[in-house]
C-alpha cells in the first residue's frame, strides 16, 4: 500500500506570455490540484498514487508521463475513448494578476468513477486519502468516486484529508456544502482558505467548534501571504508566510497541503507540520508553474539560506 492516495482530474496546462487574444507563445505542462499535491509528496520521498481518467490523446500521454517521471504511481488510472484530456490556460493579464481559462467540460477527467477507486484500493488502503472539493464538482460519477473513496479509507482506518478548494465556476457554495458537509464525519483533517469556511459552516457559527463537533480532528486554515494556522481541539498554532520573492502564486495551496501531509506521515507534531506546509507553500510561490518549483527532501532547507546566496 502507498502512503497517500488521491484522485481527481489532471489537465494539460498552457502558460501564456501575455494576453491570449494577442497570440504569441505558450508553454505546456500539466496541472490539477490533486496531481500537484501528489508530485509535492513524491518529491519529499513519500509513496503516492494518483488516480484519474485521461484522454486517449497526446495530452493524456503528457499527463501520465509527467506524473510517472515525478515518481507518482498511476497504475490505477484509465484512459477514456472518445473524451479529450482537459485543458487549463494561465494568462498573465496585468502584473501579478493571472486569468485562468478552462476547457474541461466533457473531458476525460470528468469520467472518473467508482471503478477507478476500486482499482486504486486494490492491494490495500493508503495511510492517507487526500480529496478536494474540485473532484466532486466535476459531475455525478466523480462525486460518487469521492464518496466511495472516503468510505473505503474510513473503513480501513486511513486518515482522510479534505481540501475544500472551492471552485465557484464549477458549482455554488450551496451545492458544494450539500456534497461536502455529509463527508465530515469521515474526515480527519480539513484544509481550507479562510474564505472557504462558509462551504462547511453556517454563517454565524464558529468554524472550529462546528468542525470538531462534526468529527473532524484537525483544521488547517490558509491565509495566502498572511500565513496559516492549524488547530486541534486542544492546540492552536499560527505561522506567518515565509518571505520569498513572489513569482507565481498558483499552486501555493496544493504545495502547502503536500508539506502538511508530509509532516503528518513523518509523525511530526502540529507546529512541525505547519512549518513544513508554509515552507512548501513558499517554494510554490517563488517559482513559475504549479508544481515545478516544489522541493525534494534535501532541498527543504534551501529557503533558510541568505537571499541572493549561490548554493555550490
Ligand atoms: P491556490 O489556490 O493558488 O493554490 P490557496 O488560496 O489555496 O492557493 P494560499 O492561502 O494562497 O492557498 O497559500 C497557501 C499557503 O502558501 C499560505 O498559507 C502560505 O503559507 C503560502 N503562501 C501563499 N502566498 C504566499 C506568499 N505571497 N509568500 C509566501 N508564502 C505564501
Amino acid at each position: 500500500p502507498v502512503d497517500v492516495l488521491t484522485l481527481g482530474e489532471t489537465m494539460a496546462a498552457f502558460r501564456a506570455g501575455g494576453p491570449l487574444r494577442l497570440g504569441g507563445q505558450l508553454s505546456l505542462s500539466i496541472a490539477g490540484a490533486e496531481a500537484n499535491v501528489a508530485i509535492g509528496l513524491a518529491r519529499l520521498g513519500h509513496t503516492v498514487r494518483w488516480v484519474g481518467v485521461t484522454g486517449a490523446d497526446e495530452l493524456g500521454a503528457l499527463v501520465l508521463r509527467t506524473l510517472r517521471a515525478e515518481g507518482v504511481d498511476v497504475s490505477a488510472c484509465t484512459v477514456a475513448a472518445g473524451a479529450p484530456t482537459g485543458l487549463i490556460i494561465f494568462e498573465p493579464r496585468v502584473a501579478d494578476l493571472i486569468r485562468v481559462t478552462y476547457y474541461r467540460s466533457g473531458s476525460a477527467g470528468s469520467r472518473l468513477s467508482e471503478a477507478e477507486v476500486v482499482a486504486a484500493f486494490e492491494g490495500g488502503a493508503p495511510r492517507v486519502l487526500h480529496v478536494t472539493g474540485i473532484t466532486p464538482a466535476l459531475g455525478d460519477a466523480p462525486r460518487a468516486a469521492v464518496t466511495r473513496a472516503v468510505a473505503e479509507a474510513k473503513a480501513a482506518g486511513a486518515t482522510v484529508c479534505l481540501d475544500v478548494n472551492h471552485r465557484a465556476r464549477l458549482w455554488s457554495v450551496e451545492r458544494a456544502a450539500a456534497t461536502l458537509r455529509p463527508l465530515l464525519p469521515s474526515v480527519d483533517l480539513v484544509v481550507a482558505s479562510d474564505d472557504e469556511l462558509p462551504v462547511l459552516v453556517d454563517p454565524g457559527a464558529d468554524p472550529l467548534t462546528t468542525l470538531f463537533a462534526a468529527g473532524v480532528r484537525e483544521v488547517v486554515v490558509k491565509r495566502g501571504g498572511d500565513g496559516a494556522s492549524a488547530h486541534t481541539p486542544h492546540l492552536t498554532v499560527e505561522r506567518p508566510a515565509r518571505r520569498v520573492p513572489v513569482v507565481d502564486t498558483v499552486g501555493a495551496g496544493d504545495a502547502f497541503v503536500a508539506g502538511y501531509l508530509s509532516g503528518l506521515l513523518d509523525g511530526t507534531d502540529l507546529p512541525g507540520r505547519l512549518d513544513r506546509a508554509v515552507t512548501t507553500g513558499a517554494f510554490a510561490v517563488a517559482a513559475r508553474g504549479d508544481w515545478e518549483g516544489l522541493p525534494t527532501r534535501a532541498e527543504l532547507g534551501l529557503l533558510d539560506a541568505v537571499p541572493g546566496t549561490t548554493v555550490r
